[in-house]
């Protein structure tokens, strides 16, 4: 059995949607990508579950709504940070 951070992979996942639809202009190195999921997941309330994959995976479909646009508000906020101070 593991502890999961599941805000962890949601946020992630989100990431991975939004830079590849929404925000073209943003690096995409492995770097600014962590830096932006590190200042997303600092602004949201970790949420443990217990798996016995050591994996879930969380589509932003099956979020709820609220849940989905806090973590696109975090992530945006992220990625307007990391721009302007890139450390790549
Ligand atoms: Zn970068």
């Amino acid at each position: 059995m593991k502890l999961k951070n599941y805000m962890e992979d949601a946020i992630r996942n989100t990431l991975d949607e939004l830079l590849e639809k929404d925000v073209k202009d943003a690096c995409k190195c492995s770097r600014c990508r962590l830096d932006i999921i590190a200042h997303a997941l600092n602004h949201m309330l970790p949420k443990y579950v217990v798996t016995d994959k050591g994996h879930t995976f969380t589509r932003v479909a099956e979020m709820q709504q609220q849940f989905a646009t806090d973590i696109l508000v975090a992530l945006t906020r992220g990625i307007k940070k990391v721009s302007k101070n890139p450390r790549h």
